[in-house]
C-alpha cells in the first residue's frame, strides 16, 4: 500500500474519534429495530448531561432484556421479526439466541443527532404521527442515524442511563468499527 494514499475517511473518525464511547441499554426487540435501521427514534424521559455528550454523538446500542409479545408499529419490521422468530424456532434455539436478538451484548454503534420533546413534533405531522412512527407521546425523542451494525455482537452487562463501556468491551467494539469503516 502506498504511503501517498490519503487516510480512509471513517465514521469512527468523523463522529467518535478518541472520545469515550458511552452505551445505552435498550430492551429487545427494540435494540434489534435500531441496529437494523428500522427504528429511528429512541424514547426516553431524560437526556444526557451536556458535560457528558452533546449531539451529534455516537453511542453503543446495548441489548438488555427481552420484552415478550411486542407488536412493532412498522409492518415491515414486524414481518421481519416474525421471520426471525420462525428461523430461531427452526434452529431449535430460544429467540434471544438469534445473533441480533441476543440480550446482554452491544449490537451496533449509532449516532444521536439531537433531542426534542414530543410536543415539538407531535402536532406538526398529521394525522397522529410524530417525527417518526416510533416517537411516543410524553417522551423525549432521541433522533438516531448512521447505524453501524457490529458483525459480532460484543457480550456486556447493561446499566441504567448513559454508561461508559468497560475498556475491553470498548476495544472490541472499536476494532469492529475500524473493520467496518476501512
Ligand atoms: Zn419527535
Amino acid at each position: 500500500m502506498s504511503r501517498d494514499q490519503p487516510p480512509q475517511r471513517s465514521h469512527e473518525a468523523s463522529t467518535l474519534g478518541s472520545r469515550p464511547l458511552y452505551a445505552l441499554s435498550i430492551r429487545q426487540p427494540w435494540a434489534w429495530c435500531i441496529a437494523t435501521q428500522h427504528k429511528d427514534v429512541e424514547n426516553r424521559s431524560w437526556k444526557p448531561r451536556p458535560d457528558t455528550v452533546k449531539p451529534p454523538f455516537d453511542f453503543a446500542a446495548h441489548a438488555s432484556i427481552y420484552d415478550e409479545a411486542v407488536d412493532l408499529p412498522i409492518p415491515a419490521a414486524n414481518r421481519k421479526l416474525r421471520a426471525l422468530e420462525a428461523e430461531a424456532r427452526l434452529a431449535q434455539r430460544a429467540l434471544p439466541q438469534h445473533k441480533y436478538l441476543r440480550t446482554r451484548c452491544i449490537l451496533a454503534v449509532v449516532t444521536c443527532t439531537g433531542f426534542h420533546y414530543w410536543e415539538d413534533c407531535m402536532f406538526q405531522n398529521p394525522p397522529e404521527y410524530s417525527c417518526s412512527p416510533w416517537g411516543l407521546h410524553q417522551e423525549l425523542h432521541w433522533q438516531l442515524a448512521n447505524v453501524r451494525l457490529l458483525p459480532s455482537p460484543v457480550p456486556c452487562k447493561g446499566r441504567l442511563g448513559l454508561w461508559p463501556l468497560p475498556p475491553a468491551v470498548e476495544a472490541a467494539v472499536r476494532a469492529q468499527l475500524h473493520r467496518i469503516d476501512t
